[in-house]
């Protein structure tokens, strides 16, 4: 069983490609005299093959000896047909492929084969060049037919080593890991990945610049290749990760002992120009003990683990167990019904009414995507968006959700013929993708919503995520002519500057501060600060989740003019 990666061996590991199962060790003597010479000239169309052949034809006892050679060995090593006979293998064959060419030729029985099997010989020059055999053992000798893929071999190198650590890349990764997982139906102890991803390894980059940034991978896979054993595999996936594999273990308990030497090891500080730099990372482990395990996901299980051990702060490492398993396989379910949610009509929208806080009625309405999958529970919004935004499902369902929103808007407005804004919120994906003003442009069209009835909603957080591109998006917007606001403001490191960037028209106060006005004095002053920016610079202000009347209260002693809250009126679907 060969592989096309194993058919490009890796010139250091100097691969075994298939050993063939020695058939029967019994070992017969070499029917041809060892100092025979070249060939007479050809006689017969078959010596005249041999002479002609481009590849390396040859006879070889069980021992290494060699016997018949055609003129090709000349051509690609330089020596002559007698030197050749008279050296020994270990004068001959690169150190390094010295035993596995052994038990090779050592592995015979009549009509016992191999074949892609690569090693080095040396040439007169002294240089290496790479051979790539087939072999039969046929009456006490080896027939072989051997390519020289010296130049196929910097090719294959190039093509599965990361040109700038000198790792393997991925796809050697990935066949190494394949056969580890072969090895394990032999009765083998358990293969693990490791996935390493560098903490704030962006921020050295950007501050230190890339030449430093790429010093830094050099000297981190130096490091590694220190701590590790030279059985384990180093690969390089790009950016700032690495994997290891690790095989033989005891079990998990080795593979989380691997994880920490690691983590351990990054510690120690880098001598960059004259900066020192100590590195964390976090660390995804993911053990296979089944040989029915499969490289892929081995990797994304390793790789989910280590978003779970960078999701709890980084420096750290997380081992794929049970329930991360059950977690992910939640979320991939979800994901696919999600798929299927628009189609079956299973989305709604629910309305929570913005109230004016001295009594004189509603100013708007916010639209807020519900999931009733048929047959199933309710999905909450705060379970299934950040899935949507992920696979990128929230473009067509906030699409849906606006052009439902301004039809309804629409509706309501021709009903009761007063001034009200229908709010929509908008995601930092749906920010980003394609050309949201063209979206919002469409819906209004269609509903006959005028611009200005309308409000989209992005949160602070999806704003910071990419402050460019947000500030681009808003100009966009600006110009179809709706409302924009500043959603959750102060539910994270407020930037307070972010009203005079952008172009917005209003603020809403997060829940969290609103939830922590009667005991948590930092907040009330903040939320404070935040009613005088918006009395200063004009801009709306609507105070979110207010649910007793005590928060009521504080709200309206706060100043701010408009509310939402569970306390005023939930969202509801339309009858
Ligand atoms: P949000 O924009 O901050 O929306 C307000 C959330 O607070 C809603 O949660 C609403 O039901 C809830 N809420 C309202 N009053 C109260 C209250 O008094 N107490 C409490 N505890 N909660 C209250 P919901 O509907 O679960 O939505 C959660 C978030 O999901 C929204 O937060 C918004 O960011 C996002 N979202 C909802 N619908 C859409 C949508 O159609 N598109 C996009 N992109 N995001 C949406
Ligand atoms: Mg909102």
């Amino acid at each position: 069983m060969v592989s096309p990666i194993e058919a490009t061996p890796d010139p250091h590991s100097g691969t075994l490609i298939d050993r063939g199962e020695p058939q029967s060790p019994a070992l017969e003597p070499w029917g041809l005299e060892a100092g025979a010479t070249r060939p007479e000239p050809a006689s017969s169309p078959v010596e005249l093959l041999f002479e002609l052949a481009g590849d390396l034809l040859a006879t070889l006892t069980p021992s290494g000896q060699l016997g018949l050679l055609n003129p090709a060995w000349e051509q690609h090593l330089g020596w002559s047909l007698e030197q050749l006979r008279a050296q020994p293998l270990e004068q001959l064959v690169h150190p390094d492929e010295l035993e596995r060419t052994r038990s090779q030729l050592e592995a015979h029985s009549e009509n016992a084969s191999f074949k892609d099997f690569a090693n080095r010989l040396r040439h007169k020059d002294g240089s290496w060049h790479w051979l790539l055999w087939s072999g039969r053992f046929h009456e006490g000798v080896w027939h072989t037919t051997a390519r020289d893929i010296t130049d196929n071999m910097q090719l294959a190198r190039q093509a599965l080593h990361d040109p700038l650590t000198r790792l393997p890349n991925r796809v050697l990764l990935m066949d190494r890991a394949r056969q580890a997982l072969a090895r394990l139906h032999r009765g083998r102890s358990p293969v693990a990945l490791l996935f390493v991803d560098l903490d704030r390894f962006k921020a050295i980059n950007d501050t230190l610049g890339h030449a430093a940034g790429d010093e830094l991978l050099i000297l981190v896979a130096q490091r590694l290749r220190d701590v590790l054993r030279d059985s384990d595999t180093i690969a390089r996936l790009g950016g700032d990760e690495f994997v290891i594999l690790a095989e033989d273990l005891e079990g998990d308990s080795e593979a989380i002992a691997v994880a920490e030497r690691v983590l351990h090891a990054l510690e120690e500080p880098f001598r960059l120009g004259a900066a020192d730099i100590s590195m964390r990372a976090s660390v995804g482990v993911s053990v296979a003990h089944d040989p029915a395990a499969n490289a892929d996901d081995l990797l994304s299980e390793a790789d989910v683990a280590m978003y779970r051990a960078k999701g709890a702060g980084g420096h750290d490492l997380e081992l794929f167990d049970e329930s991360l398993r059950r977690q992910v396989a939640d979320r991939l379910d979800i994901d696919d019904r999600l798929r299927h949610a628009l189609p079956r009509n299973e989305l709604l929208v629910a309305y929570q009414p913005q109230l004016r806080l001295d009594g004189r009625g509603r100013v708007g309405w916010e639209a807020l995507v519900r999931w009733h999958p048929h047959g199933a529970l309710q999905v909450e919004p705060s379970e299934f968006l950040p899935l949507a935004e992920e696979s990128r499902l929230i473009v067509g369902v906030g699409e849906w959700v606006l052009q439902n929103a301004c039809a309804q808007a629409a509706a309501w407005l021709r009903r009761e013929r007063v001034r009200l804004t229908m709010s929509v919120n908008l995601s930092a994906r749906e920010l980003a993708e394609g050309d949201v003003a063209e979206r919002v442009r469409s819906a209004l069209r269609t509903s006959g919503l005028p611009p200005s009835a309308l409000c989209l909603e992005v949160s602070e957080a999806a704003v910071l995520s990419d402050l460019d591109r947000a500030k681009e998006a808003f100009e966009g917007l600006k110009r179809v002519g709706v409302h924009l606001a500043l959603d959750n403001f102060g539910a994270g490191s407020t930037a307070l500057s972010l009203p005079g960037i952008l172009p917005i028209d209003m603020i809403k106060l997060d829940r969290s501060l609103i939830n922590g006005l009667d005991h948590d004095r930092h907040k009330r002053a903040v939320a404070s600060a935040m009613v005088s920016l918006a009395r200063d610079t004009r801009l709306r202000l609507v105070a979110m989740g207010i649910e007793s009347e005590r928060q009521l209260k504080l709200v309206r002693k706060l100043g701010c003019p408009v509310g939402q809250g569970f306390l005023l009126a939930p969202p509801q679907v339309p009858a």
